[in-house]
């Protein structure tokens, strides 16, 4: 298995002496770049500006202690996988304890040992670099390397909830490549593989705005989530992203209608004003689908 090669990692040290600061720094500023915070609130800004990959964390400070900062870090889902290890005088069990409670992979104590620190930080580093890879690698579809299925079942499911709160519009695009088994039929089930790479990336390239969703529903579907859009302008897009597959002119022999390979599209809108469940929204957009289908293919169908 092949894990992406190692970007100089952006590590934190948080501490109320200066002088704790620099037998850190010298001990890490060869192999990673040094951020650095005196107390607790300035250390939460550094982490929301910069997100660094590991957070070396001092438990005694004047304000907000280490303890407190590394149970805000942990609430929060943006912030809750960056490692965090206590550096610290307190060497009682019972304070290691508490620390390793709060949600902290390591727990070192002062005065430290600068080769210890480095090794400690480069393991965790590395277990923070594999468990990404794996979140990665679970949300990733094999075919087309575009967001699968489960990433696509919880967008929704946190979007629709982001949703319903902020009475803002989400609108979802279903799109069934139209006869496709023919297609597999007559060039095989390698040239199918192959059509539904390109369709997935032109509809994942077709979507502009980065909080949209482009993901492989299942066998030649695929959803696009549309976040903060009302259904006219989901139809727009639902049109252009039509349009994009049709102008690739993808051969398609036994296409009855067209000789090249189309795409049929569902659009259904969750409203300010409704409160639908995700489900439902998928059902509306299926039965458009449907209708899509029904009414001769290469179309969209919204709300009438
Ligand atoms: P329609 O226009 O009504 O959507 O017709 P269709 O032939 O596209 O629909 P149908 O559901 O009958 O067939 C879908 C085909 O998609 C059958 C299946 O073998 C093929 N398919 C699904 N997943 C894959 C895949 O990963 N690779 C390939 N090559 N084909 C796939
Ligand atoms: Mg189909
Ligand atoms: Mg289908």
């Amino acid at each position: 298995m092949t894990i992406p090669a190692e970007h100089q990692a952006t590590l934190l040290v948080v501490d109320d002496m200066i002088e704790n600061i620099e037998i850190l720094n010298n001990a890490l500023c060869d192999r990673y770049r040094i951020l650095f915070a005196t107390n607790g609130l300035e250390a939460l800004a550094v982490v929301q500006e910069q997100s660094p990959d590991l957070i070396l964390l001092d438990v005694i400070m004047p304000g907000m202690d280490g303890r407190q900062v590394c149970k805000q870090l942990k609430q929060n889902p943006l912030t809750r996988e960056i490692p965090v290890i206590f550096v610290t005088a307190k060497d009682q069990e019972e304070d290691e304890e508490i620390g390793l409670h709060l949600g902290a992979v390591d727990y070192l104590t002062k005065p430290v040992r600068p080769g210890i620190v480095k090794l400690r930080v480069g393991i965790h580093l590395e277990l923070k670099r594999y468990r990404d890879y794996l979140a990665r690698l679970s949300m990733t579809d094999g075919l087309t390397g575009i967001a699968n299925r489960r990433c696509f079942d919880e967008f929704l499911e946190t979007q629709w909830l982001h949703t319903v709160r902020s009475e803002a519009a989400l609108s979802l695009i279903l799109a069934d490549v139209d006869h496709f088994k023919a297609y597999n039929d007559h060039y095989g089930h390698v040239a199918g593989d192959r059509c539904l790479q390109v369709v997935a990336t032109t509809l994942a390239n077709g979507l502009t705005r980065r909080t949209d969703l482009a993901a492989r529903y299942g066998g030649e579907e695929f959803a696009c989530v549309l976040l903060g859009t009302h259904h006219a302008g989901a139809l727009v897009i639902a049109e252009r992203l039509r349009q994009r597959v049709a102008s690739l002119r993808l051969d398609h022999a036994r296409s009855p209608k067209h000789s090249f390979v189309t795409v049929s599209m569902g659009v259904a809108t969750l409203e300010p004003d409704q409160h639908v469940s995700p489900q439902a929204l998928i059902e509306k957009a299926d039965q458009h689908l449907y209708q899509a289908k029904q009414m001769g293919r290469n179309r969209i169908v919204g709300n009438q």
